[in-house]
């Protein structure tokens, strides 16, 4: 069997003395959408931390594309084609949208190829080239963030919150455009703390609670468990999304679920 992409085996991680990843095994294949899912503070922030290499684990290791991956190598492995858009959308509000583009020409490629395949795709975000990237609406500045992603023409891409304060509406282009990305071949994590738009797309899923993976399956069946864990600890009102922390779908970020 080939290697997978992405891997960890016997993970912790700690930040000071504090242990918040206790001991992760888990492979994420090459060409396969994955969905990780975990209630808040369940730890899947920091497990992309870790694959990307912003920080490294106390124990164990992560290997990207057969190599360890070593704490401090994020440009190295951006190099490699590992693409993290973290939480907050990671575009740069006081430049325009083009400006932001033109960032990720240190990829290799030339602005007027970075700002095509950007436009191509999104032509919204043509319609707006020179408006500062701070003014974009949240669904656009993801798309912003998605487009600078794609011109670093990675081979894993890590999503954190997509969804994250945006509306139904916006989430389900954002993840129409997510299928796109992957059936043109990049492998994509996609991490959420809502679930059903994330299963929607991917075919393998995990759950973390509490530093700690409890399930991997096909998606489909993680989300039958998930939905009758969630039936078995109250009742949510019709239309409310599943939650992974036994609570209503709805939270202060406003992470809504367009197919709830
Ligand atoms: P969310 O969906 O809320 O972002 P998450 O599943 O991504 O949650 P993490 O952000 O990875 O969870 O957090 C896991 C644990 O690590 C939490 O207990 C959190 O408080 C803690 N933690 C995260 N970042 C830091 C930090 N920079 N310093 C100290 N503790 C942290």
């Amino acid at each position: 069997m080939s290697e997978p992409l992405l891997e960890f085996r016997g993970v912790r991680a700690a930040y000071e003395e504090v242990e918040v990843i206790h001991g992760i095994d888990a492979t994420f294949e090459e060409g396969v959408v994955t969905a990780v899912l975990g209630a808040n503070g369940a730890g899947k922030s920091t497990l992309l931390a870790l694959a990307v290499g912003i920080m490294g684990p106390s124990e164990g290791e992560v290997r990207f594309a057969g190599a360890k991956v070593r704490a401090g190598s994020t440009s190295a492995l951006a190099r490699q084609g590992l693409c993290l858009i973290p939480e907050g959308r990671g575009v740069f509000p006081n430049l325009t949208v083009r400006e932001n583009l033109w960032v990720m020409t240190h990829s290799g490629r030339g602005r007027r190829h970075v700002e095509q395949a950007a436009f191509e795709r999104f032509p919204r975000l043509e319609e707006r080239r020179d408006q500062h990237a701070g003014t974009l609406s949240g669904g656009e500045q993801q798309m912003l963030a998605l487009a600078r992603a794609v011109a670093t023409n990675p081979r894993l891409l890590l999503l954190d919150e997509l969804s994250m304060g945006l509306a139904p509406l916006v989430v389900e282009e954002l993840y129409r455009h997510v299928v796109s990305l992957a059936a043109e071949g990049i492998t994509v994590v996609v991490v959420e703390q809502f679930a059903r738009t994330a299963l929607s797309v991917a075919a393998t899923a995990m759950v973390m609670a509490n530093g700690r993976i409890i399930q991997t399956g096909v998606a489909d069946e993680v989300e039958s468990v998930l939905q009758s864990a969630y039936l078995g600890s109250a009742q949510p009102a019709e239309g409310d999304p599943p939650s992974l922390n036994g609570t209503s779908g709805h939270t202060d970020a406003g992470a809504g679920d367009p197919q709830a």
